[in-house]
């Protein structure tokens, strides 16, 4: 019998489940996340029993010294024998916020096994994602086995999201920033309004929407700039439409710093005159 292959092919296949679940729980199914964190508890423990049976086969074993081992009885190792023998083979290999979201991992999955599931769903999202980043350096640092190679096509996307911290990020912004322009639908036919989602000009990501709190009254939702030449803008004194870049800064004695437009500041009147 060949626990190698087994503990590999499993390993994938729970990984499989969890990037599912997790793009169901994107999708908007909340319990789906919940499915996800079994299912990622599941897969790190196969991967690190993989890693460790790759020293030797019958270390997947409680007691690999015992006189008789009968494969379809002995006791194997559990996720925290496998941390133990992976930080005793090299000190703080599993340490800082790599063990801490295994331990909150760990809490999570037992809670669920215990149907006293409650789950904060934007904390689980994140720490999720970093636990899996964090499995995936300590794979790639060990060079155990190149989980993305073996990753299907049908999940690669949201693999792709999970394993990289920026496209997390963005992939974030963005649906946060489709869920403003959902709730801001304009009105299709006034070709004056203002566009409620344009490019941020400090990230270039099309994550720049319209924002009450904002003093230009937009906010990039990846990057939080709330500036840009383009945004749509008035001039602070005769209230002419235009974009920020047409604007000047002007600082006025009585009313502080003011938006002008090229007639307003008076640059107008000059160049007519000049000419
Ligand atoms: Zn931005
Ligand atoms: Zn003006």
């Amino acid at each position: 019998m060949n626990h190698k292959l087994d503990l590999l092919d499993n390993a994938m296949d729970s990984l499989e489940e969890a990037l599912k679940k997790f793009q169901e729980g994107d999708e908007g199914d909340q319990k789906a996340y919940k499915f996800c964190v079994l299912h990622m508890a599941h897969f790190i423990e196969l991967i690190f029993k993989h890693h460790i049976t790759e020293k030797h086969p019958l270390l997947i074993y409680a007691n690999p010294f015992a006189p008789k081992i009968d494969p379809a009885t002995a006791k194997t190792i559990g996720l925290w024998e496998a941390v133990n023998f992976i930080n005793n083979e090299d000190k703080d290999a599993v340490a800082g916020d790599f063990r801490k979201d295994l331990e909150w991992l760990k809490r999570l999955r037992n809670d669920i096994e215990h149907h006293k599931f409650e789950m904060d769903v934007a904390t689980a999202r994140i720490t999720i994602g970093r636990l899996f980043r964090s499995v995936l350096e300590f794979l790639d640092y060990y060079g155990a086995v190149d989980i993305e190679k073996r990753i299907p096509e049908e999940t690669n996307a949201i693999f792709k999201v999970l394993s990289d911290e920026y496209q997390f990020k963005l992939h974030d912004a963005l649906k946060k920033a489709d869920k403003v322009e959902e709730e801001n639908p304009g009105d299709p036919m006034d070709p004056e309004a203002d566009p409620v989602r344009l490019e941020c000009e400090a990230c270039g990501n099309d994550t720049m929407v319209v924002n009450k709190d904002s003093g230009t009254g937009y906010r990039c939702t990846f990057c939080e700039n709330e500036d840009g030449d383009d945004l749509p803008a008035s001039c602070s004194c005769c209230g002419a439409r235009m974009t920020a870049g047409d604007l000047e800064t002007w600082h006025d004695e009585d009313t502080g710093v003011e938006y002008r437009c090229y007639y307003c500041t008076g640059r107008y009147a000059a160049d007519r005159d000049r000419d």
